[in-house]
């Protein structure tokens, strides 16, 4: 941390900061410039977490410089992780794909859906039991009964299942049913469900909070693991911009800074990321070649009867078509030396 001080603060005022610093277990370097002092602090971040200074007389305002993260950051684990689901591995170089429609709307639905999926080649299928709409009209899910269906599509294809939960109270039941707990965006920053989460023996998918930084995120992602649960993938899922032609800004440089700050899988979800299903397949292309560790689409048997998010979601063809281009791509960039695994 480094306090800066407002120009002509006095040696008492200084002095006082010194004190507080001091109080907490930490020591300050005093550094006098011509018109300003800056006070760096020095020793445990946990510490640092309880200096409030900001308060002091002279003082203009404290900058924390180390992050506040430590499990899941690279310094603490410089290996890439890879997360293990029965068999597939997400983050040892391979692409993984997970698919299927927004909601488990039917057991139609998703068996359907759950047949489409395997034909294209992704390993996990989705589908939302406990949907957390913008609008409290909109179809709010099939909840248990959602569940049962979508684990029953998942039994009869071999697929591994992904479901989100929305409630601390609801995690053992979702547990019971998916191979995957999905924490979404709006849930990002619900640290009760995130140390939930974090105590189960399940691995959780990570969704970006919709206004989140990536150090917010990373922050998310600590809470989970604080609390023993090592099993954590991230996807990046856009992010609330100025923007309006898209539904969300897909910050596909997420990827990069998270493969640099962090030794967890990232994965991209082109859908939500932009809310049109003529971009997820332009939008799959860059996450493959940016590095990320697999993709999250919505496709639906028929998107026009899509229950929700029909506008992003794919035709069966048009997964498959994405599909087949994703693993060519992921194969030439491996082949030729080109695939970015590790930035370091
Ligand atoms: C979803 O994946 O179904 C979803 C609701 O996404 P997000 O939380 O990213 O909005
Ligand atoms: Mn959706």
């Amino acid at each position: 941390m480094v306090i800066i001080m407002r120009a002509g603060a006095d040696e008492s005022s200084i002095q006082e900061v010194i004190k507080a610093i001091e109080y907490n277990g930490l020591s300050g370097k005093v550094m006098e410039g011509e018109f300003q002092t800056i006070i760096g602090v020095i020793g445990d971040r946990e510490k640092m977490c309880c200096l409030n200074v900001e308060s002091l007389e002279g003082v203009e305002k404290a900058v924390s410089i180390s992050k506040s993260y430590k499990l899941v950051s690279r310094e603490y684990h410089p290996q890439p992780t890879v997360i293990d689901i029965g068999g597939i591995k997400i983050g040892d170089g391979n692409l993984v794909a997970i698919a299927g429609p927004c909601a488990v709307e039917s057991k139609e639905q998703i068996l359907q859906a759950a047949d489409i999926v395997k034909s294209g080649g992704a390993q996990f299928l989705r589908g939302g039991a406990y949907k957390p709409r913008t609008s409290p009209y909109s179809f709010q899910g099939l909840e248990e009964l959602g569940l049962k269906y979508l684990a029953e599509a998942g039994e009869r294809t071999g697929l591994k299942v992904v479901s989100e939960v929305t409630e601390v109270e609801n995690v053992n039941k979702v547990a019971e049913y998916v191979d995957v707990l999905q924490i979404g965006a709006r849930n990002m920053q619900n640290f009760r469900l995130l140390k939930e989460v974090g105590r189960q023996n399940k691995p959780v998918l990570l969704k970006r909070g919709i206004s989140a930084t990536i150090d917010e995120w990373l922050n998310a992602a600590e809470y989970i693991m604080s609390e023993g649960n090592e099993q954590i993938i991230l996807c990046e899922r856009g992010i609330r911009s100025y923007e309006e032609y898209t539904r969300n800004t897909l910050d596909l440089s997420a990827v990069a800074a998270v493969k640099h700050l962090s030794h967890l899988p990232i994965i991209v979800d082109p859908s939500h990321g932009t809310g049109k299903w003529r971009m997820v397949k332009p939008m799959a292309f860059a996450a493959v070649a940016a590095g990320a560790d697999g993709l999250m689409m919505e496709m639906h048997p028929d998107p026009a009867k899509a229950l929700s998010d029909g506008p992003q979601s794919l035709t069966p063809e048009h997964y498959r078509d994405i599909m087949d281009g994703v693993s060519r791509l992921a194969a030439f960039l491996q082949e030729s030396g080109l695939a970015i695994r590790d930035i370091g």
